[in-house]
């Protein structure tokens, strides 16, 4: 399998360049060059358990640029570091209703199934063709994290994290600065997330220290993201069909930058049997609105109860924007542009299902997630958190009687103690001990100001 840029101007490269790459060299995002369509391994697969599951997905687009043996190793050591047996297990939350559990790694939070694969990932390549990466992000709260448990102890990586000093939530902090591997970086800089994320831009443009320091990336853009996470697409489908005797479901997804429900897509798009994806924003619904009028147009930024969705510009939204095009490069760069300029890209008027007969989407207002928290708390006793609380206000309003229906659940509870504890009116609901446990724990952290070149010489000084 070769690997393409959405904006069509790089040479087709193999999976190992694509991972390494990151964002394409011409602006664009990787994508492989055709999707795969494995109908007639469905049979096959639909057993397997989820790490036998994860190698069969993976090996579709790896090919054999990673032998057999290391590819399964991989696979295995990425999901060891799971609490639960299952990886993604299933939840029954009502008739023909299911939730399905993606937070069981190391962070809580489903960012840890792509992540800690890829730290791996990087960590084989590495060891392959020699030399060292120095991976610089900014965070508002669990992609930083995620990041940091992914390849704390690597051999030949460093992580430099920056996180808006105080501004992030005590427990998302204290997952990063407890960490105390000598390769893992945490910056607190005494400005905002924007200002990281300007800092990180700079510092990438800086073409120079870029290629002298090795710097890398581990935003969502990579296709070793995308790709980890199509697997729970299928082993969710596979469980709830067996389960029901239903051929087909339906997947409910919280959604900020169409990362998670981008893999949904594809997993759908290769014969998964999935019926329809229920794309779920909160009041931040720029992807709402563009499945229903096919204008994307961005607006200001709210505060809600789900951070991790309080996104604008979806970046992953440009795959498939290209896919939704029919492959027209040139027509994405002139949508994208029109975006760039103006704030807003318009694809043909939708006809009577809306833009994508795939994609189902909807808004969880923050008095809906709030009573949705609240309503399964008290007839099931099961503790939603915000994001999936999202997620499953939309599920209810899509459902339909052929088809169940699984809302994928992206957070432990436990991450969001305010949100939990607003809706339910107590205290403790969520509890989780490896969160409990961070309180105790010694912390290093450095504190600097929000300016590129003091994050520079910050970085020169650790790596000598
Ligand atoms: C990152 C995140 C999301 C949004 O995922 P995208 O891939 O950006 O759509 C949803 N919920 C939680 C808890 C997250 O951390």
């Amino acid at each position: 399998m070769k690997y393409i840029s959405t904006r069509g101007n790089i040479v087709p490269i193999g999976f190992r360049d694509a991972v390494m790459m990151g964002l394409a060299t011409d602006g664009g995002l990787i994508l492989p060059e055709s999707i795969s369509d494995v109908t007639d391994r469905l049979d096959a697969w639909r057993d397997l358990s989820y790490v036998d599951l994860a190698y069969e997905v993976m090996r579709v687009y790896i090919g054999d640029e990673i032998p057999a043996d290391a590819l399964r190793d991989l696979v295995n050591r990425s999901y060891a570091s799971f609490a639960c047996e299952e990886i993604t297990p299933l939840v029954r939350l009502g008739h023909q209703f299911y939730v399905q559990e993606l937070f069981h790694g190391p962070t809580l939070a489903f960012k840890d199934i792509a992540l800690q694969f890829l730290g791996n990932l990087f960590e084989y390549l590495l060891a392959e063709r020699g030399g060292g990466l120095n991976i610089l992000g900014a965070t508002s709260g669990d992609t930083g994290s995620a990041a940091i448990h992914g390849v704390r102890g690597k051999e030949n990586i460093h992580i430099f994290i920056l996180h808006p000093y105080k501004r992030v939530s005590p427990l998302q902090e204290r997952q990063m600065t407890t960490v105390l591997d000598d390769n893992v970086h945490n910056i607190a800089i005494t400005g905002t997330f924007d200002d990281g994320q300007r800092i990180v831009k700079d510092l990438f443009n800086d073409l120079a220290f870029k290629d002298d320091y090795l710097l890398g990336a581990v935003n969502s853009v990579n296709w070793a993201r995308v790709l980890a996470q199509i697997v729970y697409y299928f082993y969710g489908a596979f469980r709830v069909c067996d389960m029901t005797g239903c051929p087909t479901v339906r997947v409910a997804v919280p959604t900020g930058n169409f990362g998670d429900i981008f893999a949904g897509y594809l997993a759908a798009r290769m014969g998964a049997p999935i019926a329809r994806l229920i794309l779920a924003t909160n009041e931040n619904d720029i992807l709402h609105r563009f499945f229903q009028t096919g204008a994307y147009t961005s607006a200001d930024v709210k505060k809600t109860l789900s951070p991790s969705m309080d996104i604008q510009v979806a970046s992953n939204f440009e795959r498939y924007l290209y896919y939704h095009l029919g492959g027209d490069h040139e027509r994405l760069r002139f949508l994208m542009l029109c975006f760039r300029e103006n704030g807003e890209l318009r694809v043909h008027t939708p006809g009577p299902e809306g833009v994508d007969p795939l994609i189902e989407s909807g808004v969880g207002t923050t008095d809906r997630t709030l009573a949705t928290i609240r309503r399964y708390h008290q007839s099931a006793g099961y503790v939603l958190d915000p994001h999936t609380a999202v997620g499953v206000s939309v599920a209810e309003q899509h459902m339909n009687r052929e088809e169940p229906m699984i809302c994928l659940a992206t957070a432990h509870p436990a991450k969001f103690p305010d949100a939990v504890r607003q809706a339910t009116g107590q205290q403790n609901v969520a509890h989780h001990p490896s969160l409990d446990a961070l309180l105790s724990k010694d912390t290093r952290c450095a504190i600097l100001p929000p300016e590129a070149d003091a994050i520079k010489q910050f970085m020169i000084d650790k790596l000598g």
